[in-house]
């Protein structure tokens, strides 16, 4: 094993080591069958016990309740930006959505394809450097669903709490880069949905977990693979799902639940956050973070140092040390560190010793 790299990859991203490991053993001969996981059929009893040993797990560390649905589907978190409107924005409704970062830019200019919407609130203006207030109460009345995004990956902005929400109208949530680093309050939402790249696995499987009586309102006019209760009602098995994702994803759910939980993963990214921040914050200036501090992401650290030469000075030598993926999204540039679930405390302490050395010779 590689032990001088450091993973800060925005997504896909850091995987825990053991997980690799029992991966690669189970890829090879899966319980003694003979055959890879990759291999078995979708519908043999072999393949069956790992998908719902997945399924149950995430509903087991998400405390999900028994009125919600959980699904396993393909198209990334960026279908979903087209599912959620085909489903449920129908003639005469519109969608509102909270603009808090480039992903949610997406989500609704999706949406604004297939039906009507409106924003209901946007820190665009602000450069995305923290979360929208907002209130639910001033929608408007024909709103079909409030959309948000709880992490906002590329600027590093993360919803600190969510408004309380009205009972008529559903609210979903884009969490693919921070579900399983927090518990989620199933009374407040009804459709959470994540590409399972950074927290929960590897990348070709998509999580969406959607309150049952909202998806028994939804549009049947659409094609069939785009309806959730298509998918509900197979157990995500209406086709060839992606098997050894979903596998693996089975095994990151172990990982949390040995770890503690997603309580315990919520400490420790406020652990792994606060680090980084306070390196930011004490380096009289030298680094920048990017988000307003009651804003600020435990997921992902954006900053910025005085001018883009240090900057790029700062990345090669990062590089150079072993430090992986520490570079800002290509649309805003910067830096960032992206400490998801499975980026061990050891390797931020190093990158903290990294940043206050890299200070210390470039003053
Ligand atoms: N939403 C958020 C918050 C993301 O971070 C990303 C990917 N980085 C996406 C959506 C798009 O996900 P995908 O590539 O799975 O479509």
């Amino acid at each position: 094993i590689l032990t001088n790299i450091y993973n800060f990859n925005a997504g896909p991203s850091a995987l825990p080591k053991s997980v690799l490991l029992e991966a690669q053993e189970s890829m090879f001969n899966y319980k003694n069958s003979g055959l890879s996981v990759m291999e078995m059929s979708h519908r043999s009893p072999l393949y069956e016990e790992i998908h719902f040993n997945s399924l149950n797990k995430l509903r087991s560390l998400l405390s999900v309740p028994d009125d919600f649905e959980i699904l396993f589907l393909q198209g990334g978190a960026s279908l979903q930006f087209a599912m959620i409107p085909m489903n449920f924005l129908t003639p005469g409704k519109q969608a509102a959505f909270v603009l808090s970062g480039s992903w949610s830019e997406k989500a609704w200019k999706e949406a604004s394809r297939i039906g009507e919407t409106y924003i209901l609130a946007s820190t665009k203006d602000e450069m995305y450097r923290r979360i929208p207030e907002v209130n639910f109460d001033s929608c408007k009345e024909n709103t079909a669903y409030i959309h948000l995004t709880s992490n906002n990956t590329i600027f590093g902005t993360q919803w600190p709490s969510y408004p309380i929400k009205d009972p008529n109208i559903p609210v979903c949530m884009d969490a693919s880069s921070d579900i399983l680093s927090r518990s989620i309050d199933w009374n407040q939402m009804d459709l959470v949905y994540a590409g399972a790249q950074k927290n929960a696995g590897p990348s070709g499987i998509t999580i969406v977990i959607i309150r049952k009586s909202l998806m028994e309102t939804a549009n049947s006019h659409i094609p069939t693979i785009l309806s959730y209760n298509t998918h509900a009602k197979s157990d995500s098995l209406y086709h060839t799902p992606p098997t050894g994702s979903i596998f693996i994803l089975g095994l990151v759910m172990k990982w949390i639940e040995e770890q503690g939980g997603v309580e315990a993963m919520r400490l420790h990214s406020k652990t792994k956050g606060s680090l980084l921040y306070q390196t930011i914050d004490e380096s009289d200036g030298f680094y920048v973070g990017h988000a307003t501090e009651s804003s600020r992401s435990s997921m992902n650290v954006t900053f910025n140092l005085r001018n883009e030469q240090l900057e790029k000075q700062f990345l090669h030598e990062a590089k150079a040390k072993g430090f992986v993926g520490l570079n800002g999204h290509r649309s805003i540039g910067g830096c960032r560190a992206s400490i998801y679930n499975a980026v061990p405390l050891s390797h931020v302490e190093s990158l903290v010793e990294f940043m206050k050395n890299f200070q210390k010779t470039h003053v």
